[in-house]
């Protein structure tokens, strides 16, 4: 059993002290709960791995909580740095040349030369980060391939036992995973849409984003197209729910069943997403979903049910 604990200063140390002996600990952030470990102690990222049963090709976000931490593990442009000032900390991460001051472990890269990295704006994750002192990996704190969790009930779902204690920070603000860019070509390119809306950055870089499909030999690994999958069959665009099915509304709708905003907001859709989907999973085996603008946070939105929706 797991304890679920509220974040306090003795909490952030026994949090911390499981972390400096390779232990896992999850924690809050504005995105998703994430499973955190030390970046730099390869054992504990294999246990990491193992415990979420994640593919060891698909390499982790390092969390920092300032820049000093960011610039020993990263090679910043000013581009890039430009970028990271204005929306870190936030649900943004950045793929960059990794430095050779990094401390972050080989198999949290995935042996790549490449480094995500994160400055996470929940107080609760900056909290942990800044009481360890150093970079944590913190992939979604859920079994490999199932839908994200955002509150710490969901994580004692997935992972009750296999971590060593919960940190709870309520539930999340955003809902969904940080948007990717990577700054490892000549112009940068987005990896995943994601709580960042893409038009706010592409306002700042004042240039449009290079899809992922178009760039050339920017490495993506671990987008798969079967992910976020609950048990339930999902059925996307639907005008209205056929009989059996579970019905996940968006705006107004005359058809019972959950509903990710009522007035149509994209925001609020996007934090209530994945628990609104783990609810229906309990409840149908299959599940219409309405249609979801693919503009802003849609895209994102979109992105996630498309991969829910993705049967191989
Ligand atoms: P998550 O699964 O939400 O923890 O996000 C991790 C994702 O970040 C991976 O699935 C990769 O797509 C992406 N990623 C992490 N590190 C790199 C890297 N060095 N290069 C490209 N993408 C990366
Ligand atoms: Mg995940």
């Amino acid at each position: 059993m797991t304890a679920i604990v509220p974040i306090q200063p003795g909490t952030l140390s026994l949090a911390a002290m499981h972390l400096r002996g390779g232990g896992l600990v999850a924690m809050p952030t504005e995105t998703v709960y994430g499973l955190a470990c030390n970046a730099a102690n390869p054992d504990a990222v294999v246990r990491l791995y193992e415990a979420k049963g994640r593919p060891r090709f698909n390499p982790l976000i390092a969390h920092v909580a300032n820049m000093e931490m960011a610039e020993q593990e990263a090679v910043f442009s000013d581009q890039a740095r430009e970028i990271a000032a204005k929306f870190w900390p936030g649900p943004l991460t950045l793929v960059l040349p990794v430095a050779p001051t990094g401390t972050v472990s080989d198999i949290a890269r995935a042996g790549l030369d490449t480094i995500a990295l994160r400055m996470p704006a929940h107080p609760g994750a900056r909290a942990l980060i800044e009481t360890f002192g150093k970079p944590l990996v913190a992939p979604s704190a859920n079994r490999s391939g199932h839908v994200s969790p955002t509150t710490a009930q969901h994580v004692k779902e997935d992972l009750d036992g296999k971590v060593d204690l919960i940190l709870d920070g309520g539930p999340c603000d955003r809902g969904i995973e940080s948007t990717i860019v990577s700054f490892v070509g000549e112009r940068p390119v987005l990896l995943r849409a994601g709580a960042l809306e893409t038009p706010a950055l592409e306002a700042a870089l004042g240039a449009p984003l290079i899809a992922r499909e178009e760039a050339d030999g920017i490495s993506a690994p671990g987008q798969l197209k079967s992910h976020y999958a609950p048990n339930a069959r999902i059925r996307l665009n639907a005008e209205a729910p056929e009989p059996g099915e579970g019905w996940l509304a968006f705006g107004e709708t005359p058809y019972p069943g959950l509903n990710l905003s009522e007035t149509g907001n994209l925001r609020e859709a996007a934090k209530n997403l994945f628990a609104a989907l783990r609810t229906l999973d309990t409840q149908h085996d299959r599940i219409a979903v309405a249609r979801i603008p693919d503009e802003g946070l849609g895209e994102a939105i979109n992105d996630r049910l498309a991969r829910a929706a993705h049967r191989d």
